[in-house]
């Protein structure tokens, strides 16, 4: 029954993947597979709404698909890897608790050949003492053997704390900005991931806005490449700061961030977007050593909503084409997809 059932999810899988032009690949089989069998209820009404949409299902959808539903690629290695030395570490262990039990079976046949010496022996004292000096050795030896179990145990139980620490900073520093300490490319292209498919999931807005310091050439240029480091910090600091827990502030790339808003439309975002441009503008930016103020620091704004089932790769160029438009508009300034001539009509649209 169980392995009928398999076999026809098998078969809907493939009819489908062949239906929607999805290349015949393990990891889209394991996404079909799953959507056939109607598994897994969020990957379900994804789905359910990129059909519904008429959205292709492009090489980028398929692998987003995998992605969210299925794990997280780039780390499987390394969990991988160290997974195996955790697994070293408890064999290491198992092997000293199996020596222990060897060693108290050994301790249990001396107690019971002693008894049984003891029960024929009535009178012979010099005897009796010989044999309840075995019996000592042997209990201390078996004490010996158990400190020395609880030794190792606890050895290997700091080196699977010290493997686990490892593990959450690895991850944590391949997703962190080092000069800026926010989260670098990839953790933006994780949470935009993420908050795409749960916008498509629950049918909440999402937007994205992407900003680029303006001139920060000329500061390089006129104060040095050191300040133009604190710059960036200042300007990091000041954006998370500022939208707090609205959104996720991201360093995209040289002087450009991105920062994903999850449950807003186009207007409120570009409020926001409003709110941080002004928060930045008033700061001003000092250069401690000289005692000099390096002056104040603009930046340009693009914002652009996510259309449900859209690949998000589009969604990236329509706000980095309104962020274009700013920098046109004069810079230190706003301005969102509804702006541009081409795309306006399909956001409201959308967006209505
Ligand atoms: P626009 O207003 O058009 O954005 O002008 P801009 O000068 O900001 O843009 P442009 O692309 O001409 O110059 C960006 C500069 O940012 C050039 C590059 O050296 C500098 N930059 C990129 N990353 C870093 C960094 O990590 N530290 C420092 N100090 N400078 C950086
Ligand atoms: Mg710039
Ligand atoms: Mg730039």
């Amino acid at each position: 029954m169980l392995a009928e059932n398999t076999g026809d999810f098998g078969q809907a899988a493939m009819d489908l993947m062949e239906r929607f032009d999805v290349p015949a690949t393990p990891n889209n089989y394991q996404v079909w597979y799953s959507y056939a069998a109607n598994d897994n209820p969020a990957l379900k009404k994804t789905m359910d709404i990129l059909i519904a949409d008429g959205r292709r299902f492009t090489d980028a959808w398929c692998d987003d698909l995998y992605f969210q539903f299925f794990g997280k690629a780039d780390d499987t290695a390394l969990v991988a890897a160290l997974a195996e030395n955790v697994e070293e570490s408890i064999a290491g262990t198992i092997a000293q608790i199996l020596e222990a039990s060897e060693d108290t079976n050994q301790f249990g046949n001396a107690l019971s050949e002693v008894k049984d010496k003891l029960d024929s022996l009535n009178e012979a004292k010099g005897e009796t003492k010989a044999l309840i000096a075995a019996l000592l050795t042997a209990t201390q030896r078996m004490e010996q053997r158990t400190v020395k179990l609880e030794r190792q145990l606890n050895q290997s139980s700091h080196q699977i704390q010290d493997l686990r620490n490892d593990l959450e900073s690895v991850r944590t520093e391949a997703l962190t900005d080092p000069l800026t300490g926010i989260g670098n490319r990839k953790a933006f292209d994780n949470y935009l991931r993420e908050n795409a498919m749960n916008a498509m999931e629950d049918g909440t807005d999402m937007c994205l806005i992407m900003c680029d310091i303006d001139h920060f050439k000329k500061i390089n240029d006129q104060w040095g490449h050191q300040i133009g480091d604190k710059v960036l910090e200042l300007v990091s600091q000041c954006l998370t700061e500022t939208s707090d827990n609205r959104a996720i502030c991201c360093r995209y790339g040289g002087e450009e961030f991105a920062i994903v808003v999850p449950g807003q439309q186009l207007d409120r975002a570009c409020d926001l977007a409003n709110l941080l441009r002004l928060a930045l503008s008033e700061k001003r930016v000092m250069n401690r050593a000289s005692g000099t103020t390096v002056g104040t620091v603009t930046m340009s704004f693009g914002v652009a909503q996510f259309m449900f089932g859209e690949p998000l790769p589009s969604l990236i160029e329509r706000a980095d084409t309104a962020l274009y438009a700013a920098k046109h508009g004069g810079r230190n300034c706003v301005r969102t997809e509804a702006d541009l001539p081409d795309t306006g009509g399909e956001q409201a649209a959308v967006a209505g």
